[in-house]
């Protein structure tokens, strides 16, 4: 056990997230896996107490956070299904800026628990952040490339799905390095169409 373990949410001491908090997550929306991905799973909407964990994750640096998420995530998916998990990096600039990768974070941490190597797969081509483009931009997507060769069965591993684009774009540069089967995980999928116009905060997509 951590010692001083806080919700990050709310605060208060023992748990992250506290069972008051833990109450009010919402399951991710049911929406269809896009063309391009042999699944897509996400335990929670990135909605209210969702979006704020999630955050704190992505945004604070809150490590508490990180096993309550890789929990639930790996409990989404069988591990039988999967070679490698890797994640889809994020850029350079926002890597320096926070001093680490949330997405890598929480890859490796569900990678632990499904007893599956974590590797880094992909390099993410220079180009401006996510947030903050125009929504055009963003369904556009970042691009990626390969490092080595892939292997047969995937999983890309995010903190938060909204157009589902850069999942996508990981998926095209895995299958281009050899992958067969490429599936998709995040901590929080937000309720959107990828058609609907996105949030302000809604992250690298
Ligand atoms: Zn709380």
């Amino acid at each position: 056990m951590l010692f001083d373990l806080r919700c990050p949410v709310c605060s208060a001491p023992g748990a992250a997230p506290c069972a008051g908090c833990a109450s009010q997550l919402k399951p991710a929306p049911d929406l269809p896996v896009p063309d391009g991905l042999d699944d897509l799973v996400a335990p929670l909407s990135y909605t209210g107490v969702g979006r704020e964990l999630v955050a704190r994750l992505k945004y604070r640096n809150a490590r508490a956070v990180l096993p309550a998420l890789a929990d639930a995530i790996a409990a989404l998916v069988d591990p039988a299904t999967v070679d490698v998990v890797t994640w889809a990096p994020t850029s350079v600039a926002r890597r320096r800026e926070r001093g680490f990768d949330q997405a890598r974070l929480l890859a490796r941490a569900v990678a632990r628990r499904l007893h599956r190597p974590g590797r880094a797969l992909l390099q993410r081509e220079p180009g401006p952040p996510q947030t903050g483009r125009s929504k055009r931009d963003r369904i556009n997507g970042p691009k990626f490339t390969t490092t080595r060769n892939a292997p047969r069965r995937v999983l890309v591993v995010d903190d938060v799905i909204t157009t589902g684009a850069t999942v996508l774009a990981a998926a095209d540069a895995l299958r281009t390095a050899g992958a067969l089967v490429v599936k998709a995980a995040a901590a929080a999928r937000t309720p959107l169409k990828a058609t609907d116009e996105l949030s302000d905060a809604a992250g690298d997509g």
